[in-house]
């Protein structure tokens, strides 16, 4: 049997934060990776974040004093290693504002939603039915359907943005006209344009139409106060390394009612109730979903990373971010030959750009070189790119430590880049 799930609480309390507003000098300083390198510039936290210290400590004391399999052992550490996991499921659950038995471990946003489209997605659309998606999407938010699609004869929809980086709303109402519509996939926050979706709004739209919504909110997470139940979503993904925790962990969330309807989608232990030689029972929820031995410490770094954004607060988190992004998109338009790539209304900590007559990857090396990470690319997601017309770009992401200092350097060091190749 597997041990007793704590329940997260239904909602996330949401206090206004009266703190002096935070110092990202002095937060550079619990990153001992930044701390050791004090004139690097880690921009590209949108690709994974740099880990502080209390992540690192929390890895560190789990395999030195808790390490065990779980829902396994009945002796003393095997129970303690049990409780640590699942004391980590009932902190994420809190920090979405959900029940515990809805939060289940995957290894990223990829995964989360691959597990939606090969469980819910396979036993429930066929030919017929319709799965609308936006433009912006990433490539996790994409390629999963398009396999799907294929084999089960469902049709693929898209909803385009404009020329700002927003998405086109006034097309949905076209978009659901057949009534075929079963599944909206939406990336909250955009790895390219930097755009905040209104999935408040889509979902509302959706649900009326008696869609679900699957939101890819791994730009986000780590950025703003994300709870599941004010967004409306059915389903939600986010990637443990991008909010400061451990790689190869990260989360899939959905509503309770939808997971007991799902079947599993990888078969294994952990996962049943009993198994013959022919056939087996499901376990309960969450653990239907979650065959083999986890990621045990990565839940518990992920857990302590999320503790940690939260000792930092983050609505301070949100506001510090936006003035800092703000900061950033106006020195980096005032660089001469620089068009960004969107201007959203809502924009989350990152810049996408082009740098006229310049390679993107030229770019980042030249940066590179002084002691500046952007990254270049098509940051997976080709399909925004070929929209605007690019192969490629670079990218600034910023973080809870980015300092203006270093936007100032980046700026001035784009003005020396393009100098430097034409
Ligand atoms: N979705 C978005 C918006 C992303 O930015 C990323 C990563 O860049 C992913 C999904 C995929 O995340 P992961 O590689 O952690 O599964």
């Amino acid at each position: 049997m597997s041990a007793p799930i704590p329940r997260g609480a239904p909602e996330t309390p949401s206090r206004p934060d009266d703190r002096p507003p935070l110092d990202p000098a002095v937060l550079r300083g619990e990153f001992p990776l930044l701390a050791a390198n004090p004139d690097f510039a880690y921009l590209d936290s949108a690709a994974t974040t740099q880990k502080p210290g209390a992540v690192l400590d929390a890895l560190d004391r789990f395999y030195r004093e808790s390490n065990a399999n779980v829902h396994r052992g009945l002796y003393p550490l095997a129970e303690k290693a049990t409780a640590a996991y699942e004391g980590a499921r009932g902190e994420v659950a809190r920090f979405l504002g959900a029940l515990a038995r809805e939060v289940v471990w995957t290894r990223g946003t990829t995964e989360s939603i691959n597990l939606v489209a090969q469980s819910w997605g396979r036993a429930s659309l066929g030919p017929g039915d319709a799965v609308l998606l936006t433009g912006m999407e990433h490539h996790a938010g994409l390629v999963p359907w398009q396999i799907l699609a294929a084999e089960r004869g469902f049709e693929l929809r898209f909803l385009p943005f404009d020329a700002r980086g927003e998405l086109e709303l006034e097309r949905l109402e076209a978009l659901f006209e057949d009534g075929r519509v079963r599944l909206v996939g939406v990336v909250h926050g955009s790895n390219v344009l930097g755009t905040i979706n209104p999935v408040e709004r889509i979902a509302a739209f959706a649900h009326e139409r008696g869609a679900l919504v699957l939101v890819d909110a791994a730009q986000t997470v780590p950025h703003r106060r994300v709870d599941v139940r004010s967004l409306g979503a059915d389903f939600l993904a986010f990637s443990g390394h991008k909010a400061y925790g451990p790689t190869g962990i990260g989360v899939l969330w959905a509503r309770e009612a939808l997971l007991e309807t799902m079947p599993p989608w990888q078969g294994g232990g952990d996962m049943i109730l009993s198994v013959r030689l022919e056939k087996s029972t499901w376990n309960e929820l969450p653990y239907k979903f979650e065959a083999g031995t986890p990621d045990i410490a990565g839940a518990v770094g992920l857990a302590a990373a999320l503790r940690w954004l939260d000792s930092l607060g983050r609505d301070r988190i949100a506001e510090a971010e936006r003035s800092l992004t703000a900061y950033a998109v106006g020195r980096l338009a005032a660089v001469e030959g620089l068009r960004l790539l969107g201007e959203p209304d809502e924009r989350g900590p990152l810049a996408a750009f082009d740098l006229e007559g310049v390679h993107p990857h030229d770019v980042a090396q030249f940066l590179g070189k002084e002691g500046l990470a952007v990254r270049s690319g098509h940051h997976c997601a080709q399909p925004v790119h070929r929209e605007l017309g690019l192969a490629a770009s670079a990218r600034a992401s910023f973080a809870v430590h980015t300092t203006r200092d270093e936007i100032d350097r980046l700026a001035e060091a784009l003005v020396r880049c393009r100098r430097y190749f034409s």
